[in-house]
Parts: structure tokens; sequence; C-alpha cells
């Protein structure tokens, strides 16, 4: 009996290998997903009820196709029913003349998206929960807001099974078989034939792939909860999305009230390397009192940490995602090194992997993320 060709098979069913699916089988092809945990899991990157979703990047490029993404979310609210995007605004906050602030600005003009200057009084009047000095820059920008993450990944799954996608869960991808016409995944048991094969495997990606020795580093992050005593103060119709560069250079950043949890804030970045099979998930204490120490400053009502989650970051060098063709194999397709801001882009980078499987090109301008680059900050 012949085996069956799939005409792509996706590796790994976090946000960029469900959206993946779920644009291909929108399409009309045929796809199998292999995922080795089971959905949902809290092992990878996409796992936690929000994500942060913005126009404001320092990178022209990521404002531009942040238009496109936004409207694919819209697509899978369309799709399934469900609220999955909840617009807060934000503001970025940042010492006087901050470099990335004023950067900032800049690509949000030259993309045509509005976003206004305020000073500290403004703020006390929009936002009175903020401490701020008056020689801060505070921008301003309305169209921000976070996606309901672990929810999106799921309905993604949901909506490709409906088009008749198959999601095969704890079914780890071992080897791929990338040297003949038609890839082949091996799982322990079983050997899966695409036309395309599409690695959206997170922070394992380098292990799937050691022949390319992708510049990946794995870390270890850490998101810190609040529950304040006011929590209408808190909730997204009260409470915006805000950023900070502080003076010590950290990006911490923070949302509203939502689920179960309770306002986050975090640190983006400056984790510790670790390996995505053998790190250690417990909260770090260090870590805890420095977020406690800076709200007790900026936004003193949320009082202390109740809650803490760990998830990994797939860095770069350069910060910019890796989206490609492997480049001795035109039908094995990456899209790794999402370095810790590439949720806001799953349902693009969906369409843009189903348009390259599909089509071997794509409408996208995906020039900043090939593979061989080089990576120079
Ligand atoms: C704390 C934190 C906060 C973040 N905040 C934001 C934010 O506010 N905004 C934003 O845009 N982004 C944010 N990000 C980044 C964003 O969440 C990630 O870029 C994104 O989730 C990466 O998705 P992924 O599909 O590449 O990885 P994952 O979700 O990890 O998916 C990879 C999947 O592949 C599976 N897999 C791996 N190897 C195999 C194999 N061999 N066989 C089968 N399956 C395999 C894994 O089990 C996993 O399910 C944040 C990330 C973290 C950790």
């Amino acid at each position: 009996m012949q085996a069956r060709i799939y005409d792509a098979i996706v590796i790994g069913a976090g946000g960029m290998g469900s959206a993946t699916a779920y644009h291909l089988a929108k399409s009309g092809a045929d796809v199998l997903v292999l995922e080795q945990f089971q959905r949902g899991h809290t092992f990878g990157s996409s796992h936690g009820e929000t994500r942060i979703i913005r126009f404001f990047y320092d990178k022209p490029f990521y404002t531009e196709l942040m238009k496109t993404a936004y409207s694919e979310w819209r697509d899978l609210e369309s799709a399934s029913g469900k609220q999955l995007l909840f617009i807060t605004g934000s503001i970025n906050i940042g010492e006087s003349g901050n470099q990335y602030v004023t950067s900032v600005r800049q690509s949000l003009d030259a993309a045509g998206v509005e976003s206004e200057w305020w000073d500290a009084k403004q703020l006390a009047k929009q936002f009175s929960q903020f401490r701020v000095s008056n020689d801060m820059d505070i921008l301003w920008q309305k169209d921000t807001g976070f996606l309901y993450a672990s929810e999106c990944v799921l309905t993604y799954l949901q909506v490709a099974e409906k088009h008749g996608v198959d999601v095969r869960e704890e079914m780890p991808v071992t080897r791929i078989d990338w040297q003949s016409d038609i890839p082949i995944a091996h799982t322990e048991d079983v050997q899966f034939c695409g036309r395309k094969i599409i690695v959206t495997a997170g922070a394992w990606t380098s292990s799937l792939l050691k022949e390319l020795n992708l510049p990946l580093t794995v870390t270890k992050q850490q998101v810190c909860y609040y529950k304040p005593s006011d929590i209408a103060m808190f909730e997204p119709e009260r409470f915006p999305i805000f950023t900070e560069i502080t003076s010590e250079n950290e990006f911490m950043y923070g949302m509203p009230f939502f689920g179960k949890n309770g306002v986050k804030v975090a640190r983006h970045g400056m984790g510790q390397t670790v390996s995505p099979n053998t790190c250690n998930r417990a909260p770090d204490s260090d870590y805890i009192q420095r977020m406690d120490t800076y709200l007790r400053e900026r936004v003193p009502e949320l009082g202390n940490t109740v809650d803490t989650e760990v998830c990994l970051y797939t860095e770069t060098p350069d910060e910019d995602f890796i989206i490609d063709a492997h480049p001795l194999c035109p039908n094995l397709l990456i899209a790794a090194g999402f370095s810790g801001h590439g949720f806001k882009f799953c349902s693009l980078v969906g369409r843009i992997m189903s348009e390259l499987a599909l089509t071997g090109e794509t409408t996208f301008d995906i020039s900043p993320f090939r593979i061989n680059r080089s990576y120079s900050v």
C-alpha cells in the first residue's frame, strides 16, 4: 500500500503551528499537525492568558506587518464567534529623550499610525493608577491591546479541525528526512510524508534541525501577577497596556486585570539560558523582588506578587524572526526565533507559511527574516 502524502505537515501546535494549520486548511490543503505534548500545554512559549498586541515597534517593518496581523486576528474572531482581541490603548514611558520611545514614535508616524505625546498631568487625568515624574516622555497609542493567548491557540486548532486538519497530540517528531523530494517526519513508531513540512517547533527548533546550527538561544522568562484591592480600577476598560524603559535599561511591561490570574507585569528578556527539556520552572525570588520594587514606585496600588508563571523565549541575536525555507530543501519551511515578541504575529505568520507552502512565495516582505542574514545587532 502506498503511504499517504499530506499537502503539508506542521510540526508543533503552539501559536505559530496552530495558525499555520488553519490558514493551510482554509486554502483547501490536506494537513497533518504533530505535537509532542497535549494541546494547550505549558512547557513552550504560547501558554498563559494574555499577550500584548501593538503597532509600536522601533523597527518600522514590524509596524507595517502588524496592519495585516490585526485584521487576521479579527478574521479568527469571525470564524470562531469568540472575542480574542481586546483593545485598551497603551502608554510607553521613558526618560526624557529616550531613544526607544523616540524611534517608536518615528515608526508609527512612518506607517501612518496615530500616537500622542502626553505629559504627567495628562496621564494622571486619564490613568491615575500611574506615578511618573514631570520630566518623563509618555507616548499614547490607542490601538494597542491584548490577545487571549491560550484561547487563540485552542481556537486556531478547533477551526483548523473543522476544515479537516488532523491534529495528533503526544506525537514527538524525532527526525526529519529532507533529502528526498517528499520530506518525511519520523516519530518513534510512525513516519509521515508531506509535500511540504513546516517546522514551528519553538524552543525545540534547534534540536530538530541540528544540521543548520541556527543562532537560537532559549531563555527562561517569568511573569508576575498582582491582585489589587480595587480590581475595577485595573480592568481593561480602565487600565491600559504599559511599557517602560527604566533608567537601568530594563524593558518593563504590564497589562490589565484579565482572567483568573490578575494584572500581569514582567520584564522583557534578560532571562537565563536554558534547555527546554530541563528548564527549572520554579519562580525566581530575585526577579519577584525586582518587579515588586519597580511597581511600588510606578503603580503602587498593585501591591506585591501573588502568583508567577514561567515561559520560554527562543531568541535570535538581532531579535528578528526566522521565516524561510531550509537552505538545502525548499520543501522544508521554518518559522522560529520569535524572540519574545512573536505572538501578535501568529495570525500573519500562519498566513505567510501557508502561502509559502502552497505557492512558494508570499505577498509580504519577509526579507528581514531570511535564515542566512548576518544577524548583526
Ligand atoms: C513570558 C512571555 C511573554 C510574552 N509576551 C508576548 C507579548 O506580549 N506579545 C507577543 O507578541 N509575544 C509575546 N511573547 C512571545 C510569544 O509568546 C512567542 O513568540 C510565541 O508564542 C512563539 O510561538 P511558537 O509557536 O513559535 O512556540 P510554542 O508556542 O512553544 O510552540 C512550539 C510547539 O512545538 C512543539 N514541538 C516542539 N518540538 C516538537 C517536536 N519535535 N515534535 C512535535 N512537536 C514539537 C512544542 O511542544 C510546542 O507546542 C511572550 C513570550 C513569553 C515567554
